[in-house]
């Protein structure tokens, strides 16, 4: 591993043995983080397209090594791997329930919680149970939560075992969405053959949209299927003006991203809300 400009990991490894190093050490790295308190939150916000207001947050892992931001896109798969998902996933939604309690109890509004469930996570037996203790230890509705699962977490085994899980989180009043929508194993059958809320379009749709007519009319496409299907639409990786516009124009309904804000400290979290919430 070598730090790159911006101070993060970096693999530029070419032999599988070298792979084999990386990913021993980025095991214990987090196994490390875990026992260490090492992770932490970020937050980004997310806002309706139409009346530009705040509506919640995502919640993304975080992880320091020694200083060092280690990208989430190098430590959750290797965590999946080797089993530290379940582990991770429930910090990230303690934490998650923590910063939301501390919100209100300084009388602001969070708004709904984000957070990413991985497709280990989802399957673990008992999921929705402990979602539902956490929410109530930590007092929160589960109206002000929001899961997002990727369509990962959707196939494969046991259809059943997922759409029960499904459905039962959404009896609690919790939403689901299907995050990364249109990449990977992404299928149109799935918005029929399981229940959930909400559609994230991938950020790899948001950025061409000026260049590309294709993917404006994809985008398009989505969107009136989705609220066809009841399903609300947001578009992630929104950078520029341009792409807001776009996004707006072609029906989207929230939009996160660069443009809005980035991922933020709790404490960039809590400034961010006060400042938008109090005259
Ligand atoms: P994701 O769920 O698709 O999250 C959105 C990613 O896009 C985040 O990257 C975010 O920082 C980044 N992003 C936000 N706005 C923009 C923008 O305007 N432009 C661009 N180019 N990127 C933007 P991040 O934080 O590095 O997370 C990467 C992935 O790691 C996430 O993708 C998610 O799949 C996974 N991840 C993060 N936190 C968790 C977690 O707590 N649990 C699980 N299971 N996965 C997580
Ligand atoms: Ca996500
Ligand atoms: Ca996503
Ligand atoms: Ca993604």
């Amino acid at each position: 591993a070598k730090r790159n400009g911006r101070g993060a990991w970096r693999f530029f490894d070419s032999s599988a043995q070298k792979r084999i190093d990386h990913r021993e050490r980025l095991e214990a790295i987090v196994v490390d983080a875990l026992a260490n308190e090492g992770f932490t939150i970020a937050l980004q916000p997310i806002c309706s397209v139409t009346k530009q207001e705040h509506v919640g947050f995502e919640v993304l892992a975080r992880l320091f090594h020694d200083g060092i931001f280690v990208p989430p896109d190098q430590f959750i798969p290797v965590a999946e791997e080797q089993g530290h998902i379940p582990a991770i996933g429930r910090l990230v939604l303690e934490k998650s329930f923590a910063f939301f309690g501390e919100m209100k109890n300084h009388g602001l509004h969070p708004g709904r919680l984000a957070v990413n469930v991985s497709p280990a996570q989802f399957r673990e037996p008992g999921f929705a149970e402990e979602v539902q203790d956490l929410l109530f230890r930590y007092c929160i509705a589960p109206t002000d939560l929001v899961l997002e699962i990727t369509e990962t977490a959707l196939i494969g085994r046991s259809k059943e075992l997922v759409e029960k899980t499904l459905c039962r989180l959404r009896a609690m009043g919790i939403s689901i969405s299907l995050d990364d929508f249109g990449t990977g194993f992404s299928s149109l059958s799935h918005l029929r053959d399981f229940s959930v809320d909400e559609i994230k379009v991938d950020k790899s749709f948001v950025q061409d949209l000026e260049a590309s007519a294709g993917d404006r009319a994809l985008i398009k496409g989505l969107v009136e299927l989705a609220h066809c299907l009841d399903l609300s639409v947001v578009a992630e990786g929104v950078e520029t003006l341009a792409q807001f516009e776009y996004v707006r124009d072609l029906g989207v309904d929230f939009a996160q991203g660069f443009f809005h804000a980035r991922p933020l400290s709790p404490r960039e979290a809590e400034e961010f809300l006060s400042q938008s919430q109090t005259s």
